[in-house]
């Protein structure tokens, strides 16, 4: 065999399974047909985080005048912004070469597919021969009838991160993740924005509770993004002001239109038939908990396999997978457990359960909220939309889930995860010495509300 482990596709599943292979001391090979780092670093959540951030400021910059500091209206140079995002999408780029190659990992560029047992053919003619093989090809954008990304007019999420122009009106098809961040940064920048969604609320993908979802539902109306729940997108048309997007109640005019409705596995051609493996329906790769196909000694992780479509999701199977080849007992990832964050305005972040969700599982709930408006640090931030929301068990007190709703929901979420992956109780966040004044703050008295003992609230 030339290989212990092929690994194929280069994203957060697979280089970091990968190098964590190598790292191990297993002979290890790594197919990407593209860019190394996958949708991630190059076309996911590094430049659509560096856009976040460069375009919170232009926020900042037109409401500090509240705070007594006025500029000039700022102005964008597009172009620049870019090559900015490029440029942090490079650097991490480059340090993953880095990192594969003092791992001693052998990377081939070449688009690769399975070619029987135990072996991988590479589009540049060459075949790898591999004790394993990992599936790590990710996901791709999905088209629905009436929209297709050959049409100029239709951008992919891909096409909205490049920032060739910041079009007068976007029309956004898909209130889902992807929908709402780009929503968000294009609103900064100025654009006109109109979302689509087909179910009756945004996020309805994410496991979050109603009053989280209203609350970003009305900071976004706020901002002057129209957002249209219960509506279908059906085609596009010429219109009198231009090109128009025809929906079920009306047509709305459009000089670009996101389309965000899901990611499909990247399932199809990779040559599955030749080991027996067959996709469901959404695409997926069906896998065991110890992440095997139905095929020997071919594995899959990330976004072609089950489960959410994120990128911790994806680096914390390869992390798993690797380490139970290097025959380590396979750790058992507890799939509730993956936090989400979702880069809106405010932001959104969530661990575990949902109240709704504990509910149905059994839970007799017992709830602890706060808000950030009662937050010195908050206030001082001038950001005092949002709150803390504690879920947890009843009879015992543990922890269950946690949602946050507010400014730097993504950093604050990380202190939550650590209690729920650990089985901590309300009493261990409450009695937890929290600086202040800090945003954390927030979690421990939402902990101490769910007591009935917050001091800076009143206790129902
Ligand atoms: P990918 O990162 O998609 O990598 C798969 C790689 O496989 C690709 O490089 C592809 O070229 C390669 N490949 C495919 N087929 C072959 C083949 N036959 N031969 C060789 N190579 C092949 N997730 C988060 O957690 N946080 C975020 O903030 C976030 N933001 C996002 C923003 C956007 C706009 C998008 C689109 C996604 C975002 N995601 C985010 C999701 C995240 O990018 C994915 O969950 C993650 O990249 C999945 O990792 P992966 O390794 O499974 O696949
Ligand atoms: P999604 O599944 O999150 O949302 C798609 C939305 O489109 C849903 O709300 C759905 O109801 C709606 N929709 C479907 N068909 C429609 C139609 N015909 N008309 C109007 N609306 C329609 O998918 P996404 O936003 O494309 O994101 C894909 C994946 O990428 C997500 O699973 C997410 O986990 C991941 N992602 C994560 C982050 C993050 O963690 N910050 C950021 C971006 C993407």
């Amino acid at each position: 065999m030339d290989y212990e482990v092929v690994v194929i596709g280069a994203g957060p599943g697979g280089y970091v399974c990968a190098i964590r292979c190598a790292q191990l001391g297993l002979r290890t090979a790594l197919v990407e047909k593209r860019q190394l780092g996958g949708t991630c670093l190059n076309w996911g959540c590094i430049p659509t985080k560096a856009l976040y951030s460069a375009t919170k400021l232009l926020e900042r910059a037109s409401t500090a005048k509240e705070m007594g500091i006025a500029f000039a209206p700022a102005s964008i140079d597009l172009e620049k912004l870019a090559e900015w995002k490029e440029g942090v999408v490079s650097k991490l780029v480059g340090g993953i070469e880095t990192l594969l190659d003092k791992n001693g990992v052998d990377v081939r560029v070449a688009e690769s597919r399975l070619d029987g047992p135990g072996r991988v053919a590479l589009s540049d003619g060459d075949a790898l021969s591999a004790e394993r093989i990992v599936l790590a090809t990710g996901s791709s954008a999905i088209e629905i009838p009436g929209f297709s990304f050959d049409d100029p007019l239709v951008w992919s999420s891909d096409d909205a991160l490049a920032l060739t122009e910041i079009p007068d009106r976007l029309i956004v098809i898909g209130g889902g993740v992807i929908g709402l961040e780009l929503a968000t940064i294009y609103r900064r920048l100025g654009c006109a924005v109109t979302v689509l969604e087909l179910l009756p609320e945004i996020l309805s993908v994410v496991d979050l509770d109603r009053r989280t979802v209203a609350t970003l539902a009305r900071s976004l109306k706020l901002q002057g993004v129209d957002v249209r729940t219960d509506t279908a997108a059906r085609s596009i048309a010429a219109g009198p002001d231009g090109s128009e997007v025809l929906t079920d109640a009306g047509a709305i005019p459009a000089d670009r239109v996101l389309l965000a409705v899901g990611r499909r596995p990247n399932s199809a051609g990779l040559g599955l038939e030749t080991v027996g493996v067959e996709p469901d329906r959404r695409g997926s790769i069906p896998v065991d908990g110890g992440l095997r196909t139905s095929a020997d000694g071919v594995y899959a992780i990330g976004d072609v396999a089950p489960g959410p479509m994120l990128a911790h999701k994806a680096s914390t199977e390869a992390v798993a997978l690797a380490e139970s080849f290097a025959g380590g007992k396979m750790r058992s990832i507890d799939y509730d457990l993956i936090p989400q964050a979702i880069f809106t305005d405010p932001e959104v972040a969530s661990v575990g359960l949902s109240e709704a969700r504990a509910k149905e599982r059994g839970h007799d709930a017992l709830v602890g909220r706060f808000p950030y408006a009662a937050l010195g640090k908050a206030l001082g931030m001038r950001e005092p939309d949002g709150f803390f929301q504690v879920v947890a068990d009843r009879a015992n007190h543990r922890v269950l889930g946690v949602q946050i709703v507010g400014a730097d929901a993504s950093e604050l979420i990380s202190e939550a995860a650590v209690a729920i992956e650990n089985g901590l109780s309300l009493e261990a966040i409450a009695d937890t010495i929290h600086p202040h004044p800090t945003l954390p703050e927030g979690l421990k008295e939402a902990a101490e509300s769910a007591l009935g003992k917050a001091i800076h609230a009143i206790n129902r």
